[in-house]
């Protein structure tokens, strides 16, 4: 027999705390509270979803109607936020910015940093300079549009510093995305060779930058080698050090810009750090002082699977160490009835089939989320495989 508390004894008959009726009300009262507590956990398994950005250009002639239709119609699909790409005028992102607010997405701006067309405010001289002594001002690598900027020249980042602190400052924009944050690809992607018609088995001096006059002579500042006497630059590893120090450099000042505005910094980068991104245009990005960074995981352009994509999604998660999230970009095919006779690898991509593999591997090795390459190609097909693969919980399987 269990002792009752004194207090409870009164006039020798026992009083219980709570009375059957009392207690079978507080019964009925915790089981309600426990069954909508499983229910508010099913919705938010029901509601769960991968977060996905997209990157998007415009707005052309657009109208406000029809970019309220766009994005509440991305918003629906599952499109969290914007890479947004509208020129380098503050009041294009403030108007486009408020009705992407008014539909519920993140807006970042997302406007190329080192690759900039020639203008009176930019000097010829600023421009980066390949192997050969030529200028990308005039003639540029591969493209007529592939007019690099040397990061070493100060007018380069108070240029961008400029261009960047204008639009941080519109209200609207959340952050900015830079782009082209690295030199010239002095090794193409395998899948564009053809393309091109070059067989690129080692770096070579038409598409080696920067040996401007103060990249040369700042590097044998530092270090007693000038490099142009070099017979072959690509085994000297402090030349290469030095210039994934510049577009650090350039990066790690544009942060503390921006973030003093209050707003975020993220880019778009190769897939890597170490396995492409140092090696073909010298981005050493787990080095960067970003909120968060979005490798380009375009399996195509290295003649790769969907499952590629994981391997470097991972590979970017181990280097970045969870310092920041990253977001694994996936280049969509527009055509995919027509890719296996598409010989332009800008038309290839992920075919609906493959896209929930892409987002599953990406997923189970760590990405904090997707961002498409871009909402525009993904034809009907390509949107059912994302709702289904995006409503899926992943588990990260990436080892440390
Ligand atoms: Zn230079």
């Amino acid at each position: 027999m269990p002792t009752i508390p004194k207090a409870l004894l009164a006039n020798n008959k026992i009083f219980y705390p709570l009375d059957f009726g009392t207690m079978k009300k507080l019964l009925t009262l915790l089981s309600l509270v426990f069954l909508i507590s499983c229910s508010v956990e099913q919705k938010k398994l029901r509601n769960y979803k991968v977060p996905v950005y997209g990157w998007l250009g415009g707005p052309g002639q657009k109208t406000d109607q029809e970019l309220e239709e766009q994005f509440s119609d991305l918003k629906n699909r599952g499109i969290d936020g914007l890479m947004y790409n509208g020129g380098q005028n503050p009041e294009t992102y403030k108007r486009v910015g408020r009705i992407a607010k008014k539909a519920g997405l993140e807006f970042h701006a997302w406007i190329p940093t080192m690759n900039q067309s020639p203008r009176p405010e930019l000097k010829p001289e600023w421009y980066a300079v390949n192997g050969k002594g030529e200028s990308a001002f005039d003639k540029p690598a591969y493209v007529s549009y592939y007019k690099f900027l040397c990061p070493n020249r100060p007018g380069t980042f108070e240029f961008l510093a400029k261009m960047y602190g204008g639009i941080a400052d519109v209200k609207e924009v959340d952050g900015i995305h830079l782009d082209y944050i690295r030199f010239p690809d002095v090794i193409l992607a395998r899948g564009l060779w053809d393309k091109y018609g070059l067989v690129m088995d080692r770096e070579y001096p038409d598409y080696d930058y920067c040996y401007c006059d103060k990249c040369v002579h700042d590097f044998k500042e530092k270090t007693g080698v000038d490099i142009k006497t070099v017979e072959d630059p690509s085994q000297v590893q402090e030349w290469k050090q030095f210039r994934y120090d510049l577009i650090t450099g350039i990066v790690n000042r544009l942060s503390e810009k921006i973030r003093s505005k209050g707003k975020k910094l993220n880019a778009a980068v190769f897939p890597g750090p170490n396995s492409v991104a140092k090696k073909i245009v010298r981005q050493e990005w787990d080095k960067w002082d970003l909120d968060a960074v979005y490798p380009m995981n375009y399996n195509d352009f290295y003649l790769e699977g969907p499952e590629w994509v994981g391997e470097v999604t991972r590979e970017g998660v181990q280097a970045l160490n969870n310092r920041i999230p990253l977001y694994s970009g996936l280049f969509i095919c527009p055509n995919p009835e027509n890719k296996t006779e598409e010989n332009d690898p800008e038309n290839h991509g992920l075919i609906p089939s493959e896209l929930g593999t892409a987002i599953q591997v990406s997923m189970e090795h760590g990405a904090a989320g997707i961002c498409l390459f871009t909402p525009n190609r993904m034809t009907e097909a390509h949107w059912v495989e994302f709702e289904k693969a995006i409503r899926k919980k992943y588990k990260v399987t990436a080892s440390k």
